[in-house]
């Protein structure tokens, strides 16, 4: 087994780019994860950026213990003195200095010639080697530079004492046969080259740094420089859960081993989504929202009988939920069967037949159905449940003056129920509102507000979607006040989820007559 370090760069590459940045909290939160997920080296930052990414990187060295931490400066003294302290903490560190090597890079961004970019390249690896026992060297642009001046530059590198030897395709020009000859190449022409540690840090401008990284293995690197969720400059770098499940699921053609938990790789993704609230896109690979999911009919038919039909890892590998077979037009009965039952819903012969012919026809949309709208066409063949809570008054005060505050009524079987509450935001008031009336919260796992017409006068649409019981039920509303709306989607999710559930009762919540509610909600703050 060869052993191949896993260098992430989620917190520089990847907080560099739009839309990533994090604050020191939040980035000593992800450095926490990563480390749990267990990556060797971790870039933590860009200290000569400014005093605070300077702080932000030394707050992660002190605290990491069983990952490196890395910090990157350009070659320059000052650049390379922050490094030195910003690492001063850490348990190892490593500077990574980096340099264009290629003409256009040269000519048109330094402004300097190629001996001179040699010279920066020495004095620089000199003097990161008097702060730090590990060095790694980047010739930036790696990929378009002159192959006999990266050989030269890489030499000067490893002769001033670099330990790692990084070769990025920083443009995502690359194509993976061009990439593995690059290293191939280097290391069959610099000397000492085979005490080095060989890196690869590929972009996806052309979708493919994930193959460039996995040649560059072929070409003999040992360290890959990835991130979470593939984000990083433009159109990202190479993504660390496709890389680390392509050696795992392809054992047999990549024998290299991490250390990385891959069952840790699906909730670190999401606390990256979390931590700066940008989604993964539903089809990513590995962690997106429908990387388990089955939805042709045939599809089903088979994961159901043997899930290795059509998975090649299972979602537990990752840490993500259990496949999820979409229901749709291409659903087969047996997956529709089977989807009730798992909802406590066994269903068979004719019922089945006149079940499947109902939700055929809700599927003509060609819109997905969820759990609840199946339980709902099954229940249309069943007695009707209770009448659902009603909603008779949503009032709600929000502004910069926090929290919020709600009252909300609402009407069941002849009773009226109230009840006030504090929120983090109306939405969250009213919808606490509602579960004290129901006694049944629901936690809200999506949540979409859109116009539904131009102008600010505009009516919104609310859908979101809640998880009761580990069960999601969904609900949606529309109209011209949107706390509103949200009370009335929120609570026909909740009603959805009662409805199936006859045996949940209405809680002891006194019902109110009018006189006993004026007091009770001049009581309540
Ligand atoms: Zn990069």
């Amino acid at each position: 087994m060869n052993r191949l370090l896993i260098f992430d760069t989620t917190l520089r590459d990847g907080e560099q780019s739009p839309g990533y940045g994090m604050d020191s909290e939040q980035k000593l939160r992800l450095a926490r994860q990563l480390e749990a997920l267990g990556i060797d080296v971790l870039e933590a930052g860009f200290p000569a950026a400014s005093p605070e990414d300077l702080a932000g990187v030394r707050n992660i060295a002190r605290e990491l213990k069983s990952s490196q931490v890395a910090a990157l400066a350009r070659c320059t003294e000052y650049d390379i003195e922050a490094c030195a302290r910003s690492l001063e903490p850490a348990v190892r560190g490593r500077i990574h200095i980096f340099l264009s090597t290629s003409d256009l890079h040269l000519a048109h961004k330094l402004g300097i010639d190629r001996p001179t970019a040699l010279d920066k390249i020495a004095k620089s690896t000199r003097l990161a080697r008097r702060y730090s026992a590990d060095v790694e060297f980047s010739p930036e642009d790696a990929t378009r530079t002159d192959l006999d001046f990266l050989i030269q530059a890489t030499q000067v590198a490893v002769d001033e004492g670099a330990t790692v030897i990084n070769l990025p395709d920083t443009v995502g020009y690359s194509t993976p046969g061009e990439y593995r000859a690059m290293f191939e190449a280097v290391r069959a022409r610099v000397a000492g080259i085979e005490r080095m540690t060989l890196s690869a840090h590929c972009h996806n401008d052309l979708g493919l740094a994930v193959a460039n990284s996995l040649a560059a293995l072929e070409g003999g690197a040992r360290q890959i420089e990835c991130t979470i969720n593939g984000i990083g400059e433009r159109a990202g770098n190479a993504s660390l859960e496709e890389i680390v499940m392509a050696l795992h699921v392809r054992g047999g053609i990549y024998p290299f081993e991490t250390r990385i938990q891959t069952h840790l790789i699906y909730p670190t993704s999401q606390l990256l989504s979390a931590l700066t609230g940008v989604g993964v896109q539903p089809n990513k690979a590995v962690v997106g929202r429908n990387a388990f999911a089955h939805e042709s009919g045939v599809h089903q038919h088979g994961v159901l009988k043997d899930r290795r039909t059509y998975e090649i890892m299972t979602p537990e590998s990752v840490g993500a939920p259990p496949t999820r077979l979409v229901l749709g037009r291409h659903s087969g009965r047996h997956a529709v069967a089977a989807r009730l039952t798992e909802l406590g819903y066994p269903v068979s012969g004719t019922t089945l037949n006149l079940i499947y012919d109902r939700f055929l026809r809700a599927c003509e949309s060609g819109a997905s159905l969820s759990d609840d709208d199946l339980i709902q066409i099954a229940l249309d063949n069943r007695p009707p449940p209770d009448p659902p809570y009603t909603v008779s008054l949503v009032q709600a005060s929000a502004g910069t003056v926090r929290p919020a505050t709600a009252t909300v009524r609402l009407n069941r079987e002849g009773q009226t129920y109230v009840a006030c509450a504090l929120g983090d935001g109306p939405v969250d008031a009213v919808c606490t509102c509602i579960d004290s009336i129901t006694g049944h919260p629901a936690r809200v796992v999506g949540y979409e507000l859109r116009a539904i017409s131009e102008g600010r006068d505009a009516e919104g649409e609310v859908s979101l979607r809640v998880l009761i019981d580990e069960r999601v039920f969904s609900g949606r509303a529309v109209g011209p006040d949107i706390v509103e709306a949200s009370a009335r989607a929120y609570l026909s999710a909740v009603n959805k989820c009662l409805a199936a559930r006859p045996e949940i009762k209405p809680p002891q919540v006194p019902a109110v007559n009018n006189a006993a509610r004026e007091s009770f909600v001049g009581a309540q703050p």
